[in-house]
């Protein structure tokens, strides 16, 4: 085993959207940044599965009080609203920036379907039209659940399944540089200040000390390494650490769930089927009933286990009908997008999506959303030379759910937190 000692202005745990984002802005605003992953960046974490983002723009007819009640009320009304004014007023910056970096993303003209229809999964049928849209066009965005609460926010979807690579590109470009396979597993601290980190690098073995006179957590969520396929690299770390180097955490008692196939680990509900043109969706309870509109202004991850609660599970997606043949090249089309596999998964476990009936059941991820890392809108956290982003951190802007809007958010985040050149300088004192 050796050992490294390396030394750097900004080291940025966690190489997925928040860190990759974290890594640029930081390097842009003239730091030498490390970034540590301890898988592959560009190929690990939740971002890698990450379709689609919310974007708000007044220009295209949003409405700011709108999108906020939206926020508020699925947030149950706990929610940081200076958080809400943040992700939504800077995801249209984050998307500007994405696409600079080179991800394109699905453009408006040439879409099929109808987009922003009131089916509770919008009709959004996928077309080839995948381009760099101009400032000013408005790309494909579409609703993604129209309920009674869930009407105004609108989403974009990125254009390619590996954008994450794009990322690791972009953040190689601005001289940062990247450590893949170190696991970092302690922070370092100095006169009550976070000076580095600690780890390992998990094939060689070589033990790692990394001073730093900031660092940023980006390692993620939370998760029980759950059956729900993409989170289970996320063991919460990075809020670990943290919190044994003094950090406050926050909305650590918020649980996320998500409803998952009993036999695979593939989610089914409305992304495969509305993005290929079908526009009923049933599920049904135990019963034999279909109960999801009559509580549709509720998120399903509530929803459905209320239905379970009530004595009226087990929960059973119904078949479609969809002729597989007649549309297969729509389903190859969809298997090339972030979320294609969910379809392939399926078909291995044997259940063909589109024509069985198959039960699901209420999976629990751990804290994946609301809570983590507690940071202010400048993503400071309690501890000085300590920052996060992304979904290790806790902003509470979605209040105790999780509102569909995770990329966005930590793109927003990331972007916040060197916003400003003097940002890292309060704790670099370069020179
Ligand atoms: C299947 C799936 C689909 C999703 N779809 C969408 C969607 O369509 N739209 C949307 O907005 N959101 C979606 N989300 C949520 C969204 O992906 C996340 O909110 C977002 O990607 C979080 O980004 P992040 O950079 O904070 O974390 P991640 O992308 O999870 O990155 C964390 C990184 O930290 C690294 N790491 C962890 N611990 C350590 C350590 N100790 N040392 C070094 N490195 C470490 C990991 O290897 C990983 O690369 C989806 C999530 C999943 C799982």
């Amino acid at each position: 085993m050796v050992e490294k000692r390396l030394s750097t202005d900004v080291l940025v745990i966690g190489g997925g959207l928040a860190g990759c984002f974290a890594a640029v802005k930081a390097a842009e605003a003239g730091a030498k940044v490390i970034l540590s992953d301890k898988n592959y960046c560009g190929k690990s974490g939740n971002s890698h599965f990450a379709r689609d983002m919310m974007l708000f723009r007044e220009e295209w007819g949003d409405n700011f009080k709108n999108w906020l009640d939206q926020f508020i009320s699925i947030g149950e009304y706990v929610n940081n609203r200076d958080w809400d004014e943040v992700i939504i007023k800077e995801s249209y910056p984050r998307y500007r920036d994405l696409v600079s970096w080179g991800i394109p993303f699905y453009r408006k003209r040439g879409m099929k379907g109808t987009p922003g229809s009131d089916h509770p999964y919008g009709n959004a049928v996928l077309s080839d039209d995948v381009g760099f849209p101009e400032p000013e066009e408005e790309p494909f965005r579409y609703h993604h659940q129209r309920t009674k609460y869930r009407k105004s926010t609108a989403i974009i979807k990125f254009g390619i399944r590996h954008k994450m690579m794009v990322c690791r590109k972009k953040v190689l470009s601005t001289g940062a540089t990247i450590l893949d396979r170190v696991m970092i597993t302690d922070l370092l601290t100095h006169n009550g200040k976070v000076s580095g980190a600690a780890g390992f690098n998990t094939v060689t073995g070589d033990f790692y000390i990394i001073e730093a006179k900031a660092v940023v957590i980006a390692t993620g969520s939370l998760t029980f390494r759950p059956s729900y396929y993409g989170i289970q690299f996320n063991a919460g770390e990075g809020m670990t650490m943290a919190y044994r180097a003094g950090a406050e955490l926050t909305g650590m008692e918020f649980g996320s769930g998500m409803w998952v196939t009993k036999e695979c680990d593939s989610v089914c509900i409305n992304g495969p089927v509305a993005e290929l043109g079908m526009t009923h969706d049933s599920v049904t309870n135990g019963l034999g009933e279909e109960f999801l509109d009559a509580g549709a202004h509720l998120p399903t991850n509530i929803h459905w286990p209320l239905e379970v609660h009530k004595g009226n599970g087990p929960i059973y997606h119904e078949p479609y009908g969809y002729d597989r043949n007649e549309h297969k090249e729509a389903i190859e089309k969809y298997n090339e997008t972030a979320e294609g596999p969910w379809i392939t998964m399926l078909d291995r476990a044997g259940i063909d999506i589109f024509n069985d009936r198959f039960e699901q059941y209420m999976c629990f991820l751990g804290n994946i959303f609301p809570g983590g890392v507690k940071i202010n809108t400048n993503c400071e956290t309690s501890m000085p030379g300590l920052y996060a982003a992304g979904d290790s951190s806790g902003t509470n802007f979605t209040g105790p759910t999780y509102a569909t809007l995770g990329s966005g958010m930590c793109s927003a985040k990331c972007s916040r937190l060197c916003k400003r050149r003097d940002t890292f300088s309060t704790h670099t004192r370069r020179g």
